[in-house]
């Protein structure tokens, strides 16, 4: 069989959160399940995120917010993406938390709340220092005073006061401090203000594993919940996390060439002695990195090969070595235990991991769950 097949480890899902949870040392664990669950799968990612011990999920798009809900989840739920077109009644309705960072978005929040006949269950966004989403702290007393308001008129319940860090996969970067006074500077304002939240959160996966001191109430890892630290541990063992997703396909072809063979478009690689070639019938069309050509790695049986030559839309091309015991219908391994690691990827492709995983989930879609 041809084609790629992306297998994804739920269980790996689950125990990820646990250790998640562990380091997080008291602090609740809203587990990040965006973009599909960066690849991974949305409703089943979140299930297995449930089961591990993440009371709460996030996720950007109130689409998947709603997904969830369609799919039977009942928890704690947080949506944190949109401007004032945000289908605010349907949320609510579905108990889905809610994030603000500007008066616009505010004032169609409590439409919904008023349209929803109950208040929408807020969370104030603060632009610390990351240049994206949130009010700036100097626009955070305008929004804090018009949710006093709503709060007094029964539209809103303020749950939460967030922010997200810029630099936290750099520990010790000094904006992750700087970041941090900020959001302290803005739990103040709210508590001037008389505006209480039940949880204050700031922490991402590397902020989980790196700051202790910045768990606050709740946490929000994305990327270490499917197994990618993305912070070396000390201890080399990648914080007891493991990868859940896994890239295989099969070897189409195998050939014997001589040597000064040029392989793949515009002859990048040359075989510098007689060898034979492996054909693997996946390229950028199935999500296989151009970039990464005559880089990165596969693993066939056992044993890594690197890709020579261009990757093409359809197919690459490996150099199997002049004595390979591999044949046609081999097992590729692109990413998963025994094969390289979605970073390995990253660094042949010149991206991070986060996208090698959301690249090749894409196709999890298309070639049917596993
Ligand atoms: C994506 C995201 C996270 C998770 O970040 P990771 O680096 O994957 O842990 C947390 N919070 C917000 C607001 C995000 O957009």
């Amino acid at each position: 069989m041809t084609g790629l097949e992306v297998c994804v480890d739920y269980d790996a899902i689950a125990h990820n959160v646990g250790v998640l949870a562990e380091r997080a040392a008291g602090a609740q664990v809203m587990a990040v399940v965006k973009g599909d669950g960066y690849g991974h799968g949305l409703i089943e990612t979140a299930r297995a995120a449930r089961r591990g011990g993440a009371s709460w999920l996030g996720v950007a798009q109130p689409g998947e917010a709603l997904t969830l809900r369609a799919a039977d989840d009942a928890g704690p739920l947080l949506t944190w993406l949109y401007g004032p077109e945000v289908p605010a009644a349907a949320l609510i309705r579905h108990g889905i938390d809610v994030s603000v960072g500007s008066l616009p978005v505010l004032e169609a929040i409590m439409r919904g709340a008023d349209e929803a006949g109950q208040p929408a269950r807020l969370h104030v966004c603060v632009d610390t220092g990351l240049g994206r989403e949130g009010a700036t702290l100097e626009d955070l007393p305008g929004v804090l005073d018009a949710v006093a308001h709503g709060r007094a008129e029964g539209r809103v319940e303020p749950v939460g006061l967030w922010s997200h860090l810029a630099w936290a996969d750099a520990p010790g970067h000094p904006i992750i401090d700087e970041q941090a006074r900020a959001f302290e500077r803005a739990i103040a304002m709210a508590d001037e203000m008389g505006v209480s939240f039940e949880v204050r959160h700031l922490a991402n996966s590397a902020a989980v594993l790196t700051r202790p001191d910045l768990r606050y109430d709740l946490v929000r890892p994305g990327i270490a919940v499917y197994g990618l630290p993305p912070v070396p541990d000390p201890e080399g063992r990648d914080f007891g996390l493991i990868p859940a997703m896994r890239v295989t396909t099969t070897l189409a072809l195998v050939k014997r060439v001589g040597r000064g063979q040029g392989v793949s478009y515009g002859h990048e690689y040359v075989t510098d002695r007689e060898t034979v070639l492996g054909l693997v019938s996946v390229g950028y069309a199935d999500g296989v990195f151009r970039s990464a050509g005559n880089r990165a790695g596969v693993s066939i049986g056992g044993k890594r090969y690197r890709i020579v030559g261009r990757v093409c839309m359809d197919q690459f091309v490996v150099d199997l070595g002049p004595e390979p015991g591999a044949r046609e219908g081999d097992e590729v391994v692109l990413i998963g235990p025994g094969g390289p690691t979605a970073r390995e990827w990253a660094e042949a492709a010149g991206t991070i991991d986060y996208e090698v995983v959301c690249r090749f989930g894409g196709l999890r879609a298309k070639s049917g769950d596993v």
